[in-house]
């Protein structure tokens, strides 16, 4: 048997249908912005293999640090114990994040890292208040996980359907528009003695279809939120890291949250990992005598040693003025290509054609505006046969590479995109 049948017979893949979805194609190896299959032909990685990649793949920086550290400790109980990695990085990470943070909790991934937000938030008040606030507040069409906490904070729609019985109530809002200020506020007072956190990712709802919202709307949100003493969840597992041009999206905003969640580009995209970092009013109300108030939440890989390395060496080299000179780059190559598109979407089916920093995503107009859309599998196809890898998000067709990507790369991108706009 090939790889493809012996996958097909032991293998069921994430968000993919068992019945009637392609082949998967078995990649060997992977190189800068490449991937490699098995009959070599190269794939440009245009979204980052699922937006966790940022300085390419297999980078012989990172491999021989994680190599080091696997010759030295792999892996240790994380209560009790304490191992350099997991201190280092916490130390560096600190003073990279947008706002007077003070410490931070491991866990493994990105949905993780939002449960245990979600757990601290509402803990924090259980341990504060004889009567503790039990509600999240969330935006529609948002996306933070598949967990169950996770879950029930995010959108309720194709992804959550089957759950919706069991999924716990959360009031939700739109992203903020100039229209509907006034209607989110009252929902939010409405509901303000009961609501414990607000869950958001920052100007960019990733899973939801890379929809962006603005930033002075959001300000006047959030503040209006923290005067209703509701603690706020800046959900960065796919804003963070540069993303969006700067180190963290909440560095567009003024007001800052007082948990984080970070995960993908923590490790540089190699190894999983979350962190949920928190200021100290959270640290204060946790620490007490009472150990009913200890926060009994941890797993098995908590802080694994080799992720921590993994994400130390990224940190390494995103410090690098090289890595600076690579991300504004990539941000003014897109926003050429954005004009582009701009000035000839008149004669294309495109429409919301938008940029953040690194990202660049439109609406293909073409069928509804849905997930279930089907151009995304025959965009996939067409781009794969053309050497790019994309993955639409339903109709919505967006880029987010690897910042190692080269010009000529970029340009090979954009126009597989044009491409897929002309045949749509
Ligand atoms: C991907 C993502 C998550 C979930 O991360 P996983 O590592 O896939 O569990 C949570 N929040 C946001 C904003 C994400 O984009």
């Amino acid at each position: 048997m090939n790889l493809q049948q012996r996958d097909k017979a032991a293998i069921w893949h994430p968000f993919t249908p068992l019945k009637s979805s392609p082949e998967p194609i078995p990649i060997v190896k992977g190189e800068g912005a490449l991937l490699i299959d098995e009959v070599g032909n190269q794939y440009i990685d245009a979204v980052s293999s699922w937006w966790v990649n940022l300085h390419g793949h297999a980078h012989p920086y990172i491999a021989e640090k994680i190599y080091r550290q696997a010759l030295t400790l792999e892996q240790v109980i994380f209560a009790g114990f304490t191992h350099l990695p997991a201190i280092e990085l916490a130390e560096r990470l600190l003073p990279h994040l947008p706002g007077p943070f003070s410490k931070l909790f491991y866990s493994d991934n990105g949905s993780t890292s939002t449960e245990v937000a979600l757990k601290m938030a509402l803990q924090y008040w259980w341990n504060k208040e004889k009567q503790p606030k039990t509600k999240i507040l969330a935006f529609t069409n948002s996306y933070h996980g598949d967990t169950f906490g996770s879950m029930s904070v995010s959108d309720r729609g194709v992804f959550t359907k089957a759950f919706h019985e069991l999924l716990f109530d959360v009031v939700f809002i739109d992203t903020p528009e100039p229209g509907n200020m006034a209607q989110n506020k009252a929902i939010i007072e409405a509901h303000a003695g009961s609501i414990a956190a607000f869950i958001y990712e920052p100007l960019v709802q990733g899973a939801g279809g890379m929809k962006m919202y603005d930033a002075g709307l959001m300000d006047e949100l959030l503040s209006f939120v923290k005067t209703h003493n509701i603690l706020c969840i800046a959900d960065e597992v796919m804003t963070g890291f540069y993303r969006t041009g700067r180190f963290f999206a909440s560095e567009y905003l003024g007001q800052k949250p007082d948990i984080i969640c970070l995960s993908k580009g923590l490790t540089g995209g190699t190894m999983a990992l979350g962190v949920t970092a928190v200021t100290q009013p959270v640290i204060d109300a946790f620490t007490t005598d009472d150990s009913m108030k200890t926060f009994f939440h941890g797993h098995s890989f908590t802080a694994n040693p080799l992720a921590c390395t993994a994400a130390l060496a990224s940190l390494d080299l995103l410090e690098k003025p090289e890595c600076h000179r690579q991300i504004t780059a990539i941000v003014e190559q897109n926003n050429l290509f954005v004009q582009q598109l701009r000035a000839s979407a008149g004669s294309l089916p495109v429409k919301n054609i938008r940029q953040l920093g690194t990202i660049v995503a439109m609406e293909i107009a073409k069928g509804k505006d849905e997930y279930l859309n089907t151009v995304s599998a025959r965009a996939t196809q067409q781009a794969l046969k053309a050497g790019v890898y994309l993955r639409p998000l339903g109709n919505t067709m967006y880029m987010m590479p690897p910042y190692c990507i080269v010009p000529a790369q970029l340009s090979r991108i954009y126009e597989v995109i044009n491409s897929i706009l002309r045949n749509a």
